[in-house]
């Protein structure tokens, strides 16, 4: 145990509610708090003389209050504390809104630092809601006269307390011992890793921090890599049923399908059947863009797999994603006499031999874990609920993880340890949509093995998108109204933080009410999100499948996989609150079909923002997207790279690839030479440590 395991509540100045608030970000112990980067910096390094102060000036000032009052605004619960600070030169006004307490701690005679952008209010000039900070001998200016970061935040933490109990960890972590190896450091020019992560938080200059985030970026995605580099060998030592492929069965199956394969789905079948007729596991990866036709290839290999005797497990991210998997699955492979499972937290079913299984939950529950451990049940589709203990496979050779961007490399590796049974390993296929050119794959995803659909099925027709503002509401609703009275449907997507924003909730409640009560009288309209029960999902997911529901109401929960066909029209609201990689996924929900689709993306917000939803409909290529997502919004940002599929990295970024070059050449030589990494002792255990602690949920 270093200090860099305490716990955060060793820190001055947090109890019990700081704790919990600090839960809510992730943030648990010293190391959690310090690898929470700044997503951006304000400049306040420039301290003037007040009598130099001109408005638009963004900079700090020293000097002495002379007067500080706070009042109610007029008619309203609001608060405005003003002040006047003075030095030799001029005196300079401050007002923050909301925060009455600050005549509590700043008093008249006090000596302040302020920092922030000045205005001219009258013939005042004046800071408006700056940065403060009480000039005593002795201690580091954190959030005046620096260049000050600015966190990611949320649950009731400020920037200031962040700023306080990250520059109180340092204090405390002064030493962490450097475990790149010197000569890594040496001939890349790295900083070393303590420095890094105080100049990250409190730049020196510009120069340093250029220097810190190079060195965190490196070292990021040098350990993955090296996990990655592991996780290649160790997958050769394992052993995996080798699965024997028919290609005449394989090409009765391809002709029972509803549509003509496109050249690139052949060529992801042939590929994994191929790896698959290996005593070794397949580890491989299916990536195409949303509507590309992934699921179609899985269950063509699954068919192949019960063919041959073996039992198949397909994992997805969302209940609702699970059942849709499941139908599918039910439909294409219903020629052959398969047995096919549903089994997440909320659901399990079982159909074969035309029955359908009957009766409470709990008990549909363990008649699919007993027909999965006698081999009764050949394939199982569900979600994370597949890795409990008590699932058991009797022959398990192949198992798919749909949408994998969502599950890390580490995950990657605990998960296919988990469903290994004695000494066997399954053959793993993951399937993706995160666009990212093929180099760029190859080094990032070192450990796998490569599929591109490449193609579009025939007939499909670009989405048109248009960004609209909300005086075009009526024209809208209009067109929506016209493509369902010509038998279509549409989505309407609400912004929701995550599944426990409960305003987010309450506000696609409230569209979904507006929308029946004054817009669409008369007709059905669904409501979906997180929240509700799985059965109340599956029923309304069921019921527009059956184009009974004409529009959805939704959040993010149809995000990835969702697929109806029939669905041609989308519109989004509060569009700048989504990344862009994000809105592509949500635009993939429509245009599945060879009828033309619309997106309309309603845009409130900054010019900024509205300009990278002009972007966003202008162009229809997710990599283009994803890499002007980080652009935009800077690498590790709030949403950035979990919703562009970079979970993996909070600071690295796919746009970093001299980096990534580097350090994945590093990483391999090290590997190469020794896997175990003996000649690396404290790098050794850094790796051993992460590998320990991977949760599968
Ligand atoms: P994704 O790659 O996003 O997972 P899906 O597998 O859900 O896409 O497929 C999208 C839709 O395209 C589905 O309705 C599927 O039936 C259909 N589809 C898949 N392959 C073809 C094809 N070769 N020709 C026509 N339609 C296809
Ligand atoms: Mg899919």
């Amino acid at each position: 145990m270093t200090f860099l395991d305490v716990h955060v509540a060793q820190l001055n100045r947090v109890g019990k509610t700081v704790s919990s608030r600090l839960a809510i970000l992730g943030i648990h112990t010293l190391q959690d708090l310090l690898f929470s980067f700044p997503f951006r910096y304000e400049d306040y390094s420039r301290v003037f003389h007040i009598g130099e102060l001109a408005p638009g000036v963004t900079g700090s000032v020293e000097g002495n209050i002379i007067d500080i009052t706070t009042r109610r605004a007029f008619r309203t619960v609001r608060t405005i504390t003003q002040a006047y600070v003075t030095d030799d030169t001029g005196t300079v006004g401050a007002v923050w809104f909301n925060q009455p307490f600050l005549s509590e701690t700043l008093k008249v005679g006090h000596r302040i630092s302020l920092s922030g952008k000045v205005e001219s209010r009258g013939n005042e000039l004046v800071f408006s809601n700056p940065s403060y900070e009480r000039l005593t001998s002795g201690v580091a200016r954190i959030n005046t006269a620096c260049i000050t970061p600015v966190y990611p935040l949320t649950a009731n933490i400020t920037q200031k307390q962040l700023r306080f109990l990250i520059s109180q960890a340092l204090l405390k972590v002064d030493d962490i011992a450097e475990w790149l190896p010197v000569e890594i450091k040496d001939e890349e020019k790295l900083m070393d890793g303590m420095t890094a992560l105080r100049e990250i938080h409190f730049p020196s200059s510009y120069k340093t921090l250029r220097e810190a985030q190079r060195r965190l970026k490196f070292e990021e995605i040098f350990l993955l890599q090296l996990y990655n580099e592991i996780s290649r060998k160790d997958v050769k030592q394992h052993h995996a049923f080798s699965v024997s492929f028919e290609s005449r069965f394989m090409r009765e199956m391809v002709s029972c399908l509803p549509f003509e394969l496109t050249n690139s789905q052949k060529k992801a079948v042939w590929q994994v059947v191929q790896d698959m007729e290996r005593d070794t596991p397949m580890n491989r990866l299916l990536q195409g863009d949303v509507g590309s036709g992934k699921t179609v290839v899985c269950a063509l290999v699954v068919a192949n797999v019960a063919r041959a005797g073996y039992q198949a497990a397909i994992m997805a991210p969302t209940e609702i994603l699970a059942r849709q998997h499941y139908e599918t699955f039910c439909k294409l492979l219903s020629q052959l006499p398969l047995r096919i499972a549903l089994l997440s937290r909320e659901q399990a079913e079982m159909k074969g031999d035309g029955k359908t299984e009957e009766g409470r939950l709990s008990q549909r529950k363990k008649t699919v874990l007993k027909s999965l451990e006698d081999h009764t049940v050949d394939v199982v589709i569900g979600t994370h609920a597949l890795l409990s203990n008590n699932v058991n496979f009797a022959r398990l050779a192949f198992i798919m993880v749909d949408e994998q961007h969502r599950f890390g490399v580490l995950q990657r590796k605990a998960l296919r340890e988990k469903m290994a049974s004695r000494s066997m390993h399954p053959h793993m296929l993951s399937m993706t949509a995160t666009p990212i050119p093929r180099t760029l794959a190859l080094t990032l995803y070192g450990d796998l093995n490569i599929s591109v659909i490449r193609e579009m099925p025939k007939g499909r027709r670009p989405i048109q998108t248009r960004v609209v503002s909300s005086h075009e509401r009526a024209s809208i609703y209009h067109f929506i109204n016209k493509e369902i009275c010509s038998g279509r449907q549409c989505y309407v997507i609400c912004p929701l933080i995550s599944e426990s924003d409960t305003l987010g909730i309450t506000s696609v409640e409230e569209e979904h009410k507006r929308l029946t009560r004054s817009v669409f009288r008369d007709m059905p309209i669904g409501l979906l999100h997180g929240k509700l029960p799985a059965r109340e999902k599956e029923k309304i997911m069921d019921a527009f499948v059956r184009n009974e529901i004409k529009i959805l109401v939704t959040t993010s929960v149809v995000e990835v996989g969702v697929d109806v066909a029939n669905a041609t029209c989308m519109l989004i609201e509060g569009g700048e609150r989504f990344g862009l990689a994000q809105l592509h996924q949500f635009r993939g929900r429509v245009g599945r079909s060879d009828l033309q689709s619309y997106c309309f993306v309603m845009a409130g917000g900054s010019l900024q923002s509205r300009k990278r939803l002009h972007i966003f409909a202008s162009c229809n290529d997710g990599f283009e997207l994803a890499s002007k997502d980080l652009e935009f919004r800077g690498p590790g940002e709030m949403f950035g790279n979990e919703q562009s599929g970079f979970t993996e990295f909070k600071i690295a970024s796919l746009v970093d690839t001299e980096i990534i070059d580097q350090a994945s050449m590093w990483a391999r030589k090290l590997v190469e030479t020794d896997v175990n990494l003996s000649a690396y002792p404290l790098l050794s255990e850094k790796v051993q440590k992460k590998l320990a602690e991977v949760h599968l949920e």
